[in-house]
């Protein structure tokens, strides 16, 4: 049973050469918060260095208080789970789950009842000794995310993991995420382009705009007709979806 860990950007300056990035936020201890904005704006990179596969040229990131700036990957309180490409595509579905336990694959009982569990948790039991390419979409994330359960992290990334499925799948999946939440209350960081995702999980939202956090808060607000302009201006210009109308009135 885990619980989550405040996170904390403390002016986090990152560039790939030309795009400058300038991250300044907090982010609320087991809490899920959604993160949005236009592609580019940065989502994958505010994830990456919280991971640690980014390191910042300026400021710090605080996990729980304390400093993981320079901290290796493997040394942050931290699980990630990507779009896709989450699996070994040589190794079964209990393999590429045990790897969270033990990254040889040196299990004890104890790591192998966590595996089962988790796959049972996920609707995964009976598919234990498949490879990833006998299994849909949809159940290879799930796979990701029964690794991440026997990881028992307090902090969880996912960059835009359900963005590859349909609507019926991506909501059972988002439904799999806020159960697992409710159990464990880990912090939960979910980088979506869809409103509505952000809506049906997140108890916060933050977007961001050209490199930097352009709006922060609970999500309830970004939805209010007096929310943020930047996110109104983009869901209302890039986004079709179907907003209340008293909101798709103050965007147009
Ligand atoms: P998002 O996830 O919001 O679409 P990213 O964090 O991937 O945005 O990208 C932020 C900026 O950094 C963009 O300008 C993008 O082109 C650039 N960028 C991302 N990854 C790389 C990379 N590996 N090399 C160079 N530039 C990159
Ligand atoms: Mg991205």
């Amino acid at each position: 049973m885990t619980t989550g860990a405040a996170i904390r950007l403390d002016h986090v300056a990152f560039s790939y050469g030309e795009a400058a990035m300038n991250f300044d936020a907090a982010i609320e201890a087991s809490a899920i918060t959604a993160v949005m904005g236009p592609s580019g704006s940065g989502k994958s990179t505010l994830l990456n260095l919280i991971a640690g596969f980014e390191t910042p040229q300026a400021g710090r990131i605080l996990i729980s208080g304390m400093d993981v700036t320079r901290l290796e990957p493997a040394a942050r309180p931290v699980s990630m789970v990507f779009q896709e490409n989450n699996l070994f595509a040589h190794l079964s579905v209990e393999q590429n789950v045990g790897l969270g336990r033990s990254p040889a694959l040196r299990l004890a009982a104890e790591d192998r009842e966590a595996v089962a569990g988790a796959l049972d948790r996920t609707g995964l039991a009976g598919k234990e000794k498949r490879l990833p390419r006998e299994l849909s979409g949809g159940e290879r994330q799930r796979v990701a995310l029964a690794r991440v359960l026997v990881r028992d992290r307090p902090v969880l990334l996912l960059d835009e993991p359900f963005a590859a499925l349909g609507p019926a799948l991506r909501d059972d999946m988002l439904d799999l995420v806020q159960g697992v939440h409710e159990e464990r209350k880990m912090t939960v960081v979910l980088v979506t382009h869809r409103p509505e995702d952000a809506r049906r999980v997140a108890q916060r939202m933050i977007f961001l705009d050209n490199g930097t956090v352009a709006a922060s808060g609970e999500t309830e607000f970004f939805f209010e007709p007096d929310g943020p302009a930047a996110f109104r201006r983009y869901i209302g210009t890039e986004q079709k979806v179907a907003l209340p109308p008293e909101i798709a009135r103050k965007t147009t």
